[in-house]
């Protein structure tokens, strides 16, 4: 019997059971396990814990990107003194997750550009972290598919898509208003996410105005009803983060501006 075989077999299989990192670290490992004189069991330990901490960070991997996040932004880059009227404590809270076991919501109310999209992103990426299936979706996306799919007839196939997340995004609701058919179809996914899936959403519109974006006013309170039921209200009254920053910039550039203008 050839020398290869039994390597050739032992690769074929390993493949086989789908355990890549047995397959990639075993030569390396066997050589550790000799070094050191460890026993098999510890040989074969250190090989499965491998496994498994691979299989961890790819399945983190995989539902990340499966969440389809805009831009990925964290709490790290978030200045809480920037937006006084968030609540840190409420939003650190938030972060752990617990409220997603309870089927809660997170509505983040404000106006542009006060770091609704980072707080909600900051929140989805961390669910996503903890092993929890989430999506992001903008809330006129989210319409959009909702129409595409009733159009091909896959509507309750996408629903029913849905209904297997943890956590739905629905980002900026309140820019664009939508048709009957599109805003019926919306009430449809909160009314189906109720006590099932958490929804974090985001707008510029105080409750008042949501009739505007949604047409009848009957299916808004059916909505926020379900919506407000089990809810953590965020509300940055604050100032625009861009305008700030921009604002910011155009004043440094001014004074160095004049600084190089004082010296010629
Ligand atoms: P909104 O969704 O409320 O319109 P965004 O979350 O899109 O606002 O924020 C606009 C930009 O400003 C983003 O790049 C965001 O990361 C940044 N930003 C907003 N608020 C803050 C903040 N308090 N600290 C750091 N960056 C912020
Ligand atoms: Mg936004």
């Amino acid at each position: 019997m050839s020398k290869a075989k039994p390597t050739v077999l032992l690769e074929h299989y390993l493949k086989e059971l789908k355990l890549p990192t047995f397959l990639r670290e075993y030569r390396k490992i066997a050589e550790i396990s000799q070094q050191d004189r460890s026993d098999y069991q510890t040989f074969l330990l250190r090989l499965v814990e491998r496994e498994i901490q691979d299989r961890v960070t790819r399945a983190r991997e995989r539902r990340i990107k499966a969440a389809k996040f805009p831009l990925i932004k964290t709490l790290d880059s978030f200045d809480f003194k920037a937006q006084a009227s968030i609540s840190q404590p409420l939003v650190r809270e938030l972060m752990r997750g617990e409220y997603i076991d309870q089927r809660e919501n997170v509505l983040l109310i404000g106006n542009s550009g006060t770091g609704k999209t980072h707080l909600a992103t900051a929140l989805a990426f961390s669910a996503c972290q903890q092993g929890r299936k989430v999506r992001f979706y903008s809330a006129t996306g989210m319409v959009t598919t909702l129409l595409e799919r009733r159009e091909e007839r896959q509507l309750e196939r996408f629903n029913r898509q849905l209904e297997r997340l943890e956590l739905i995004v629905l980002d900026e609701l309140g820019y664009i208003p939508f048709s009957k058919a599109g805003a019926e179809l919306l009430f449809e996914v909160v009314s189906r996410a109720y006590e099932r899936t958490s929804l974090i959403m985001t707008t510029n519109l105080p409750f008042e105005s949501w009739t505007e974006i949604l047409g009848s006013q009957r299916l808004t309170g059916a909505l926020l009803d379900r919506l407000t039921h089990r809810i953590h209200l965020l509300e940055a009254n604050g100032e625009s983060y861009r305008l700030k920053e921009s604002r910011k910039r155009a004043r440094r550039n001014n004074h160095t501006t004049n600084t190089k203008g004082g010296k010629q």
